[in-house]
């Protein structure tokens, strides 16, 4: 609430009265952002959504260019949860292992904790993590890393018989040269 008399700005405020830029995000999506700096001493970057405003909370100090690429890193991670959570991953993993005799797993979840791979599994447990980074790929890639970890509930290491299970997916050899590609084009 503002107890000041000035006329209100023509800009749109948020909630907590900030400026409210809309950015896009990657995926086409558009998301309300306001910038609030902290009053205090606060070091980390914190974002969250208040009403349909994502609120991204910045140290005090920063350039309005640092500023900016901080809004965009929440608003693409937002956006990244967003999509996620239209993606059922346990239906898919369960379509998947059917299709190709493969072990259902325990559970199967999307981690943003993945940076240096797009999968894993622990066989004792049968879970299985994907990467979100996967949600930027084409559906039929996903799939791939999914047959990938299924195959690795059976067999844990890369050895023949792995790759044999592995490559009854039809576009295996073209997932694979797609995720080498995108590594490359995110890592330049
Ligand atoms: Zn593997």
């Amino acid at each position: 609430m503002s107890s000041t008399s000035r006329p209100p700005s023509r800009k749109e405020r948020g909630p907590s009265g900030a400026a409210v830029a809309v950015r896009a995000a990657r995926y086409g999506a558009f998301v309300k952002t306001e910038i609030v700096r902290s009053q205090r001493r606060r070091k980390t970057i914190a974002a969250r959504m208040v009403g349909d405003t994502l609120r991204v909370m910045v140290p005090t100090g920063l350039s309005a260019e640092e500023e900016e690429h901080w809004a965009t890193v929440m608003a693409d991670r937002i956006a990244l949860k967003t999509r996620s959570d239209h993606v059922d991953l346990t239906a898919r993993a369960g379509d998947i292992a059917a299709a190709y005799d493969l072990p259902v797993p325990s559970q199967i979840r999307f981690s943003s904790r993945q940076r240096q791979r797009w999968g894993s599994c622990t066989p004792a447990t049968g879970t299985v993590r994907i990467s979100d980074r996967l949600l930027e790929c084409p559906p039929w890639v996903l799939d791939y890393v999914i047959v990938h970890e299924l195959a690795h509930l059976l067999e844990p290491n890369h050895t023949d018989r792995f790759w044999e299970l592995v490559d009854r997916y039809a576009l295996a050899e073209r997932a694979r040269g797609f995720l080498l590609g995108f590594e490359h084009a995110e890592t330049r």
